[in-house]
């Protein structure tokens, strides 16, 4: 199941409890702040999550996936790989 556009997983988020969040792809914006690159480009594609998309991985999703602070050492890609299967 698809639960966010840049292929975090929610159920794995510490988040999620806490703010109440149900997900980036049942929000308009996220919890976090007024909007999320990732998100806007995918929705504006009209793609369920990145890994639909032909420029999969650009360097927006690259960055967030391997951010010091909140990236995931890329496993949010994976994921998406996963989700296209
Ligand atoms: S980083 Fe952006 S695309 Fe990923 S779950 Fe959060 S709001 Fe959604
Ligand atoms: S892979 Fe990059 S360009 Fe493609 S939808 Fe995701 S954020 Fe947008």
């Amino acid at each position: 199941m698809v639960e966010s556009r840049c292929g975090l997983l929610c159920s794995e988020c510490s988040y999620r409890e806490e703010t109440g969040c149900k997900g980036c792809t049942e929000m308009d914006k996220p919890f976090w702040g007024e909007s999320c690159p990732v998100k806007s480009c995918c929705e504006e594609k009209e793609h369920k999550h990145c890994g639909e998309c032909d420029s999969f991985v650009c360097q927006v999703l690259h960055n967030f996936a391997y951010d010091k602070q909140q990236g995931d050492d890329g496993a949010r890609i994976d994921r998406c790989k996963e989700w296209n299967k």
